[in-house]
């Protein structure tokens, strides 16, 4: 078994590593079919495997984790969330993770479907850090967390998530960023992290933008900003779906070539279970040669 962290951490060449999703539907499970022995071929260094935060794809996650460990020679990570569950859940889930042999994890609040006023029992996890030390109580996993370069929309400020972020690296092993275009944003945040005394990885997460709907409906979530000039490509690509697609991969291998160049440990794709943009991602870095 590997530990992801580690394998980051000790590589010599930048890491190439995707995000999947489990398949909600029969059509998206016969994309992934066919996504899957082709995302193969490029030899990522791991797959993270997402979680619906209200517990709706719990066993689909469960699931495509463990076939991607015994079917494919690809490590898998397994996203989890406190949101929506009990400490007692979420124990029996790590370890029967731990049981199958999977320990690797990506420790998330996720977006709880709490309203506002609703108050978590006593006792019950808050916070990705929790889970991150519930997960250390129950076995040995290499455990990655979250991080968000323009700030957590939930936060009053940058600097109050910069330290939350810190005391969660504390404890946890590395870190994967939400989606970001500008690669400053990346380096700020790593930046802060190295003046806060954290020196762990910290791999940014690139995803090849399909529309300027759906960007905007995801960046309304995450808290990303859209740059204008990455808006006006999009639209002026607008009139067919494959030169949006292309101007994506574009925009996509411009700041991962960026990132790699000033440093950044590798890059994670989120490849929204699309293995033709991942491919022209990775053949674009020039990583295959
Ligand atoms: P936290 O680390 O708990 O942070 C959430 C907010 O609380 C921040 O504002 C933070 O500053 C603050 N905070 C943190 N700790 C404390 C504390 N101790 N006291 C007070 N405030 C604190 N969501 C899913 O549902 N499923 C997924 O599979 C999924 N995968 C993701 C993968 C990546 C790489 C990323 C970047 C995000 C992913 N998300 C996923 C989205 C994520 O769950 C949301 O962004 C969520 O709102 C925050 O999660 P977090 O783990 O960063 O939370």
């Amino acid at each position: 078994m590997a530990k992801i962290a580690e394998i980051v951490a000790s590589s010599k060449r930048p890491t190439f590593s995707i995000e999947l999703w489990p398949p909600r539907s029969p059509e998206s499970e016969a994309k992934l079919e066919l996504a899957l022995p082709v995302l193969e071929q490029l030899h990522p260094t791991f797959t993270s495997i997402t979680y619906g935060a209200g517990g709706s794809t719990r066993e689909r996650t469960h699931d495509l984790v463990l076939r991607i460990r015994r079917e494919t020679s690809i490590e898998p990570m397994a996203h989890l969330t406190t949101a929506a569950h009990t400490k007692s859940e979420l124990v029996y889930i790590l370890k029967r993770y731990l049981g199958a042999g999977v320990e690797n994890i990506l420790a998330l609040r996720g977006d709880p479907p709490l309203n506002g006023d609703a108050k978590l029992a006593e006792g019950e996890l808050a916070h990705a850090i929790d889970l991150v030390q519930l997960a250390r109580t129950v076995g040995d996993f290499s455990i990655a967390v979250a991080a968000h370069p323009e700030g957590h929309p939930d936060s009053p400020d940058l600097e109050t998530d910069r330290k939350m972020l810190a005391k969660k690296l504390e404890l946890a092993d590395m870190a994967i960023t939400q989606f970001f275009f500008l690669a400053d944003f990346y380096f700020r945040l790593v930046d802060d992290m190295d003046r806060l005394g954290i020196s762990k990885p910290i791999l940014p997460g690139v995803m090849a933008p399909v529309s300027v709907k759906t960007l905007e409906r995801m960046a309304q979530l995450s808290g990303s900003k859209i740059p204008d000039q990455v808006r006006e490509r999009l639209n002026r690509a607008s009139g067919s779906v494959e030169a949006v697609k292309a101007v994506g991969v574009e925009i996509a291998i411009e700041l991962s070539e960026e990132l790699l160049k000033r440093g950044a440990p590798g890059i994670h794709v989120y490849t929204m279970n699309e293995a033709s943009t991942t491919v022209q991602i990775y053949e674009g870095l020039g990583l295959g040669r």
